[in-house]
């Protein structure tokens, strides 16, 4: 990672060339970089089912039960899955069921949209975050994603069309020609599971119990490293 100034932003994308008077600095992290987080599910459901493994969607779990000698989920029409070892990953959904086995976790949503644009003139190819106006842009494959908002106390991840404009707008303001902004797609909205201090909870909560949840903003960039982290706990345990 380094800092750089508006000339050394500029050199590094050159879409910001046209903002340069207003970056005041820049931190350039050139290991990082963007992915399609859709593409890569479908390709662990793929290596999972390859591997032999079921994948049970629609199935809404509404208690975990870790008093016996295996641990379980209980589903909604009451159907029972014990199962080795459990990995609770409900994202903000986790707290409410880890309260079933009496574990209290302390994770909170904080809503976020993002909008998928056809790219602009001066669409960046480098990702670029805008502290200031709180607006992510990263470019997937010939499509610009720009995220953003942190709204607390909310739980609907619908979209609200207000909050929606205000990512938009924001986004304007930050580089007016990153994306085709009239072209934008319908937007979406996520709760991420926030933690205290932004770390994910990854450990042992009940006997063959292990949480993996609350990576809040990161959820992504964490996903493997928690991954790995949880599969050791699983052998471990
Ligand atoms: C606008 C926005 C932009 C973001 N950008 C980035 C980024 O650039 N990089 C990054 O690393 N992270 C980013 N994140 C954060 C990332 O999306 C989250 O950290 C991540 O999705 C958390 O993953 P998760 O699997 O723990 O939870 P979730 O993605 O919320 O998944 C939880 C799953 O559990 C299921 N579930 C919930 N309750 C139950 C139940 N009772 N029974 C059965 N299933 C249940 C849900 O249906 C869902 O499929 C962003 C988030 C938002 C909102």
């Amino acid at each position: 990672m380094r800092f750089v100034d508006a000339d050394g932003a500029v050199a590094v994308e050159p879409a910001l060339a046209a903002i340069a008077p207003h970056i005041a600095g820049a931190v350039h992290a050139p290991g990082e970089e963007v992915g399609d987080p859709f593409r890569f599910c479908q390709g662990a459901a793929a290596a999972l089912a390859a591997a032999g493994g079921d994948i049970c969607c629609r199935t809404a779990i509404t208690r975990i039960e870790a008093d016996g000698t295996r641990p379980a989920v209980v589903s909604g029409d009451g159907a029972r899955l014990a199962a080795d070892r459990i990995i609770l990953c409900a994202g903000v959904a986790s707290a409410g069921l880890a309260r079933t086995i009496g574990v209290r976790l302390p994770i909170l949503p904080m809503k976020g949209y993002s909008i998928t644009a056809p790219p602009g003139p001066a669409a960046p190819t480098v990702s670029v975050t805008d502290a200031a106006n709180r607006v992510v842009f990263a470019r997937l494959a010939g499509r610009m994603r720009i995220a953003g908002l942190a709204d607390l106390g909310q739980r609907d991840p619908a979209v609200d069309p207000a909050r929606l404009a205000a990512l938009i707008a924001g986004a304007r303001a930050a580089l007016p020609d990153a994306a085709d902004y009239g072209a934008a797609g319908p937007g979406w909205a996520g709760l991420r599971p926030m933690t205290p201090d932004s770390l994910p909870i990854t450990c042992p909560i009940a006997p063959g119990v292990i949480a993996n949840t609350g990576h809040g903003a990161l959820g992504w960039t964490y996903a493997a490293g928690s991954a790995e982290r949880v599969a050791a706990l699983v052998a471990a345990c």
